[in-house]
């Protein structure tokens, strides 16, 4: 897993640290155990996925997280991404909107000993009573440039978010707050579950 992630480009020695210390098997379904290695997206129940490990040091390499930033993570799924922040030094808040998840994911990550507050609810409009963020990433496509989410960045907050467009799949978006003003930069195509929520996408109907 390693190597793909070095051969994918991702240089950051923290990042890089953080990728080999997090165990990704202890986040996927136990049937899966064998492939938690392989650079694959999984699936983690309810209809959600683990991204795939290369992804993940992606997103996280983006957010230049340093020691004691205070990071928000919107989806939580099986908590992977935020373990991999954390094991980056930053403090990170993670909300998901799936009760079961976030609740499996809670517990998974106080039994592995990543410092992470895991939050049941909608994460599409942030968390405002939290910010100002030093990085916030968001692990599910969302339908257009999230500007609630980008308010609650102080000076120099990095946001990553996968951004639709079109039927082929989201394109994953930097945006950095510079003195005052927002300057966004693509960092490539990917593929990502929809973001659900206030400022997101609507429910599908049978999840009431
Ligand atoms: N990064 C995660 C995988 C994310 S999958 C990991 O490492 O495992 C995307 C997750 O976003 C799903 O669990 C989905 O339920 C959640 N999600 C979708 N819309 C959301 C919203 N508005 N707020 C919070 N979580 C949301």
């Amino acid at each position: 897993m390693m190597e793909r992630v070095r051969s994918g480009g991702v240089r950051d020695p923290r990042v890089l640290a953080a990728m080999a210390a997090v165990p990704r098997e202890e986040f996927v379904l136990a049937a899966d155990r064998e492939q938690a290695y392989a650079d694959r997206a999984l699936p983690i129940g309810e209809g959600q996925t683990i991204s795939q490990p290369l992804m993940v040091a992606l997103i996280v390499e983006a957010l230049e997280l340093r020691p004691g930033d205070l990071a928000l993570d919107i989806g939580t799924g099986s908590g992977y991404q935020a373990a991999v922040m954390a094991a980056c030094g930053a403090r990170v808040v993670s909300v998901e909107r799936l009760p079961g998840l976030a609740r499996a994911a809670a517990e998974r990550l106080r039994r592995l000993g990543c410092a992470v507050e895991v939050i049941a609810g909608d994460g599409s409009l942030g968390l405002p009573d939290r910010a100002p963020f030093n990085a916030i990433a968001v692990g599910a496509a969302a339908p257009h440039l999230p500007a609630v989410l980008a308010r609650q960045l102080g000076e120099g907050g990095r946001l990553v978010v996968p951004i639709h467009a079109g039927p082929a799949g989201e394109n994953l978006v930097r945006l950095r707050v510079r003195a005052a003003a927002w300057l966004t930069e693509d960092l490539g195509p990917c593929r990502f579950v929809p973001l659900i929520g206030a400022d997101a996408y609507a429910p599908p109907r049978r999840d009431g």
